[in-house]
């Protein structure tokens, strides 16, 4: 703003206290009004504004303040907004823009149509959401609005020439601007900052009611003084906030007191289990609130984020790791854990979004469940009759597991329910599971196109039926879904499959003492059985673990341990396949954890062969693909592989966006129709890869920079921290010679 025109010729600001004082001087430091006019109630302070270069010109009344002003600004507490309306209308000009900053909204339009008989276009209520305890005009910051949300309450005939204006104005004070309803305003701002005001309130004068002298504040500690500060706040000013928003704080107030007398009754009736749950719920939302106000909210936006990876050559890969935990089997964990009978503990549990999302889905079940802590999670099973109504839709983020395996589990609920998610969940189709839910008698109603949200209709007096489900294509989350419907349906469910999927599910219920049988192809297990509380250490991911066996194979001298990987047969691919090119992998200390089989492994480095991948290890490795055609460069001879179209279409087509990298690095491949040809023995060189933020295929070329002759630069990596939290570190801590550059996309405002 500091060339050409300012943004307004004259802005009249009416009430010249802490809002209205620093709007002002903000508006003086930033050049955005040509002349700014003051004027209050006390004259003192208005010469006090003026000689401190707050404001340009002091009027002698409200009326001469808006003679020719082009903005007028209403800084007055609520209560005045009346009687400062009725000064403001008969000299206000019918282009100029009025607006206000009170802390309510619907008492302003009730007093602007009381004065002015009706809304106008050029009328916008707006709040600051920043303040202070101190007020007056001593109180000034020309800095208070900066990095704060300002809210406008436009009305529907707004003009938007107005509304543009005023919002530019707002933005170069520093502040980021939302619209919204005046109601939802009203009842946002009740919850978010009128109640918590009334307890501090409160809660002091309760305390300092009980004790003449006060004496007990001496034995407070940081915590009170934390959540009282608000109780120190100007008392007029919140006096005129709860008289003016009445309706909505009184909502607020008695739902409010509603779940504290519940909490009353719970500390009477020494009901633990009401009290850690929703304790441990409030602790995991305050948590959520953190990491959303520090802009690190487990459902991240990571398209916001660039992350490079830089590796320098060469090294070798030695130590003793353990990889994160396997995310099927972290969901599934606290899935049954929550149905069991009994406390679960979970050790090695991934904090991904995912899983987290399925936590807090439980949680609003009325289920008890404490951390993540580092890992652990302890849950307090309900049994499998025992959940609850959730108050609200269960959000799954982009958890497409999440989604499927929870219609399931919840088609056969007593209670109603509405399972959402993120914008790209909500495009994907839910009918795979929608229809044979429904024909085991569930009431699922989903938006067009069976897409997201679904809508389940519980039912007190009619149970599920157990069908027979030929499955028409392969899917591990189809089959679990019918089988968490079929815990619940007269007689039995079962499942067939055409070809091998991922049988978490069944081995994890059986971990829990439920059985389910196997014949074949076909999954199957009867109704109204019960779970067993179980400990589960959560198996190491092997599809993490395989880009370190591949890179102990690969780079000479490696020497490496992995501790408690997950060897379920249908996820072993990767380490048949690597075995049979030469490499070295001892399986050692082999054992079985909550019906899944477990080994850690010794990998060392090995001269590798080309191979031809047999097709029916395909199926069991598709996920490690990008890594083994990292061994298959290394290797000597040929590696073929064939009947793996399906990696053509995961997160990026998996096999040209390697052969592009790989290309970028002096290696040649064939790429075909279902697979690709690889000679082995080419000279991995230096250059930079894109890994079009495929996790998968970022940590493959950090494995393959062991083996290269130069420098490797890998964009777009920020997914890499969602599927393995702690790769970077882990990575350099076994010797692989990584850096990682993290820079937000934006402008860095919130
Ligand atoms: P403040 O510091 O007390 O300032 C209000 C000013 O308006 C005072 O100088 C007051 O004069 C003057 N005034 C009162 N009645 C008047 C009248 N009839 N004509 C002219 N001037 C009059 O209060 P504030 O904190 O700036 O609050 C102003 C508005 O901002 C309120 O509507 C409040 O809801 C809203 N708000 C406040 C905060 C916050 O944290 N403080 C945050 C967001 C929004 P006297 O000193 O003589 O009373």
């Amino acid at each position: 703003m500091a060339s050409g025109e300012p943004l307004f010729r004259r802005i009249a600001i009416i009430g010249l206290g802490l809002i209205g004082g620093s709007l002002a001087s903000a508006v003086r430091l930033n050049g955005l009004a040509s002349e700014v006019v003051g004027a209050d109630r006390n004259q003192e302070d208005l010469i006090l504004a003026q000689s401190l270069g707050i404001i340009d010109t002091v009027a002698k009344s409200t009326a001469e303040a808006v003679q020719g002003a082009d903005l007028v600004v209403l800084a007055v507490p609520v209560q005045a907004t009346r009687q400062v309306l009725e000064e403001v209308h008969p000299c206000l000009a019918a282009d100029a823009t009025l607006t206000d900053v009170g802390s309510t909204k619907a008492g302003f339009v009730k007093d602007i149509h009381a004065v002015f008989g009706g809304f106008l276009p050029n009328i916008i209520p707006g709040h600051p959401i920043a303040g202070s305890e101190k007020s007056g005009i001593r109180a000034t910051n020309p800095d208070l609005f900066r990095n704060h949300k300002v809210i406008l309450t436009p009305p529907d005939i707004v003009d938007d020439s107005h509304l543009a204006r005023l919002k530019l104005l707002w933005e170069a004070c520093g502040a980021s601007v939302l619209t919204m309803s005046v109601e939802y305003h009203d009842e946002v701002l009740a919850a978010t900052s009128h109640l918590p005001h009334l307890i501090a309130f409160s809660l002091v004068d309760t305390l300092a009611g009980e004790d003449e002298n006060m004496d007990i504040f001496r034995y407070a500690a940081g915590g009170f003084r934390d959540f009282t500060r608000i109780a120190a706040s100007d008392p007029v000013m919140w006096h005129d906030i709860f008289l003016s928003n009445r309706d909505a704080v009184l909502r607020v107030i008695d739902h409010f007191t509603r779940d504290l007398d519940q909490l009353r009754t719970a500390i009477a009736d020494q009901d633990s289990a009401t009290l850690l749950r929703v304790f441990t719920r409030a602790k995991a939302a305050r948590e959520h609130f953190s990491k959303m106000l520090s802009g690190q909210a487990y459902v991240t936006n990571n398209s916001e984020r660039q992350v490079t990876f830089r590796l320098r050559p060469g090294g070798e890969v030695v130590g003793d790791i353990r990889v994160p935990g396997d995310k099927s089997i972290s969901h599934r964990s606290i899935m049954l854990g929550a149905l069991a009978d009994g406390v679960t503990e979970v050790k090695g549990f991934l904090e991904g979004e995912d899983s987290l999302a399925t936590l807090q889905a439980f949680r609003d079940m009325g289920v008890v469940i404490e951390g993540p802590d580092n890992g652990f999670v302890r849950i307090h099973g309900v049994g499998v009759q025992g959940l609850q109504a959730p108050r609200g839709p269960i959000y799954l983020g982009n958890s497409g597991t999440g989604m499927r395996l929870f219609a399931g589990l919840l088609a056969a609920q007593p209670f109603d329910s509405e399972l959402s998610g993120d914008a790209s969940l909500s495009v994907r189709p839910m009918n795979r599971v929608a229809d044979p839910l429904r024909s085991m008698g569930a009431v699922i109603e989903t938006a067009e196109g069976g897409r997201p949200p679904l809508k389940i209709r519980g039912s007190q007096s009619t149970k599920l039926t157990g069908i027979h489900y030929d499955m028409p294509v392969a899917s591990a989350q189809v089959k679990s879904c019918l089988l968490l419907a079929g815990l619940y349906a007269d007689g039995t469910t079962s499942v067939t499959e055409p070809a091998p999927t991922r049988d978490h599910t069944e081995r994890m219920l059986a971990g829990f003492g439920y059985k389910v049988d196997r014949e074949g192809p076909t999954a199957s297990l009867t109704g109204g059985a019960r779970l067993t509380a179980n400990a589960i250490d959560v198996p190491a991911d092997i599809s993490s673990a395989a880009f370190f066996i591949v890179a102990a194979s690969i780079a000479p001298g490696s020497d490496l341990l992995l501790r408690h990987v997950g060897m379920n047969p249908t996820r072993v691919g990767v380490i048949n396949i690597l075995q049979q090119m030469g490499a070295d992998i001892q399986i050692l200390e082999e054992r079985e954890v909550g019906g899944e089989p477990v080994a850690d492994l010794r990998v060392r480095h090995a001269e590798l062969r080309g191979i031809e991948i047999p097709e029916e290890q395909v199926p069991l490795a598709i996920d490690e693909f990008p890594a083994l055609f990292i061994a298959a460069v290394c290797a000597t001879g040929r590696t073929v592989l064939t009947g793996a179209g399906e990696l053509r279409v995961k997160e990026s087509d998996r096999i040209q966006v390697m052969a592009d990298g790989l290309a970028t690095l002096g290696v040649t491949t064939t790429v075909t129709e279902d697979g690709i040809v690889i000679e082995g023995g080419q000279t991995i060189g230096g250059g930079t890869v894109n890994s079009h933020s495929d996790h998968r295929i970022a940590m493959s070329f950090t494995m393959a920079a062991l083996r290269a002759t130069g420098e490797i630069e890998i964009q777009d990596c920020a997914n890499v921290a969602t599927s393995f939290p702690g790769f970077v570190e882990l990575a350099r801590q076994t010797g692989i010679r990584i850096a990682a550059e993290d820079s937000a996309a934006g402008n860095g405002q919130e």
